[in-house]
């Protein structure tokens, strides 16, 4: 009896893998396709000055429509990562990205950039000379672009991931850890490579007014940045609380939801005529 029961068990197990499994290919072969037939989206997120509202820069966010669903980065850049579709899907965010936000600081708006990086993205042989190209392709200047990594990029012994950020960041490109403080580095990673920006995890953030230790540390996270000369952005705004307590922290900028949320390119435009300064 019991053997039967173990047996269903491992039945049972099976069944579960194999779906799961069969999601995978299918979701990773889904992706193939979705890169070739330019399946997805950017959504821009705006980047305040916390002080005055003015947008700064916008994150290029990577949306996923695959037929009516929406998938989030979440459940596929883990996958596209592992077969390698990261690379050429970065690439086109990158061009893409750089290319619209050209269009926007030619009418005269003086707005950043911020684009995520992926570990394999980096690791491609030709990854500074494709952010290179995308430079002088779209005209965007260097210092208008900031290369987001995550702590975990920055870990002693990648030797070969600091000599293409600190090449990247010679040519004037600006560099940003986010999730700062999730890492189990974090200290460690602001001594790998010299970086401009750190954004403050939202799990920090969440906790603003109502976690004393989350509060504390928030503070302390923007006091470093301070003292050690860096831009310190705020993720994951959402109540109007948090905001006066950054602002009182002396948080130079923020990113979050009360703020605005990520909106598609065309209406990014009209964010420079209508401003966000009603919204905060
Ligand atoms: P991230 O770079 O830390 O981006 C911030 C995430 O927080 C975004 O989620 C954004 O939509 C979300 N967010 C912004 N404000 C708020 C808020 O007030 N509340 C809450 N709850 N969330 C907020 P998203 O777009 O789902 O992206 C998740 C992650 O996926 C990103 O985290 C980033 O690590 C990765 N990702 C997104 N787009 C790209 C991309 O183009 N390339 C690469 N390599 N990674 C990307
Ligand atoms: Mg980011
Ligand atoms: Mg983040
Ligand atoms: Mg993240």
């Amino acid at each position: 009896r019991a053997k039967e029961l173990g047996g269903r068990r491992v039945e049972i197990f099976a069944t579960h893998m194999h779906a799961s499994v069969l999601q995978r290919l299918e979701l990773a072969s889904d992706l193939q396709r979705a890169v070739a037939e330019k399946q997805f989206t950017i959504e821009y997120q705006p980047v305040v000055d916390l002080e005055t509202c003015n947008v700064t820069a916008v994150e290029a966010l990577v949306r996923w429509w695959r037929g009516s669903t929406f998938v989030p980065p979440e459940k596929f850049l883990g996958i596209a990562e592992e077969t390698g579709v990261i690379v050429s899907l970065s690439e086109w965010i990158l061009r893409e990205a750089c290319r619209e936000v050209v269009a926007w600081r030619e009418s005269g708006w003086d707005i950043g950039l911020s684009v995520n990086l992926s570990a394999r993205q980096i690791n491609d042989p030709r990854f500074v000379e494709k952010v290179a190209g995308a430079l002088e392709e779209s005209g965007l200047p260097p210092g208008a672009l900031t290369l987001e990594v995550v702590e975990e990029m920055l870990v002693a012994g990648a030797d070969e991931t600091m000599k293409k950020l600190a090449e990247l960041r010679s040519l004037g490109v600006r560099l940003a850890i986010d999730d700062f403080g999730t890492g189990y580095a974090s200290l460690a990673s602001l001594r790998q490579i010299p970086v401009d920006m750190i954004k403050i995890d939202p799990s920090f953030v969440s906790g603003l007014g109502r976690d004393e230790t989350l509060t504390l540390l928030t503070r302390t996270i923007v006091r470093l940045g301070h003292d050690l000369g860096l831009v310190v952005v705020a993720e994951g705004i959402e109540r109007p609380e948090q905001l006066e307590l950054l602002r009182e922290m002396g948080c130079p900028r923020g990113q979050g939801y009360l703020v605005s949320r990520p909106m598609a390119a065309r209406r990014v435009d009209s964010l420079r005529r209508i401003g966000l300064q009603s919204t905060a």
